[in-house]
């Protein structure tokens, strides 16, 4: 099923090399959200397998999985979760720790957000090492929530996080891959 109308997302995508360091093509989605029509292919194809599937609520991870995230819940007909950086919250939270290049990082959702049993979706922009996914999918599983899947516009394959996120037992959708890092 190819909703994409001919619609080309990874045209709409801008890269960027040595952002934001050397090495790094970033890819860059804003230009992608602005465009009205860019905006609402990628939301409606993130959506759409998940249409009468029976997902309680859709999660997002800060900042990008925020705009992709509320606007795919807004469109499954859901409430929206949102899995933030530590501090950021202002009731009980859950934490869970990921290690980065150099370093950890956490993230936080609130503690009361997620009842057990409850089935997620989980949306962010881009999937590289699996590393933010599968902490967030750790949270969740945390709380009692069933992942569903986790779905990002962009796939890094060479960085292996989708297979990562398959390997804890989550379904993984993506829209477009990008060779590289
Ligand atoms: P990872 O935890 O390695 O899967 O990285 C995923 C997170 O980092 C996502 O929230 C992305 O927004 C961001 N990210 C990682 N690599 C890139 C990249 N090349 N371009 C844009 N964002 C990236």
């Amino acid at each position: 099923m190819d909703l994409r109308n001919g619609f080309d997302i990874k045209r709409y995508i801008r890269t960027i090399p040595d952002y934001p360091k050397p090495g790094i093509m970033f890819r860059d989605i804003t230009t992608l959200l602005s465009n009205l029509y860019g905006f609402r292919a990628a939301v409606d194809e993130l959506a759409w397998p998940f249409l009468k599937t029976g997902v309680d609520y859709v999660a997002g991870i800060e900042a990008r999985g925020f705009i992709l995230g509320g606007a795919v819940a807004h469109t499954l007909g859901l409430g929206f979760i949102p899995i933030r950086k530590k501090g950021k919250l202002p009731s009980k939270v859950i934490g869970q720790d990921y290690a980065l290049e150099y370093g950890v990082d956490t993230i936080e959702m609130h503690a009361d957000a997620i009842a057990k049993g409850d089935r997620v979706l989980l949306v962010d922009d881009l999937i590289a090492t699996g590393g933010t996914a599968g902490a967030a999918i750790d949270l969740i599983r945390k709380s009692g929530g069933d992942v569903v899947a986790a779905a990002f516009v962009i796939d890094l394959p060479e960085l292996g996080g989708a297979e990562k996120l398959k390997a804890k037992g989550v379904k993984v959708h993506t829209l477009v891959g990008f060779e590289g890092h």
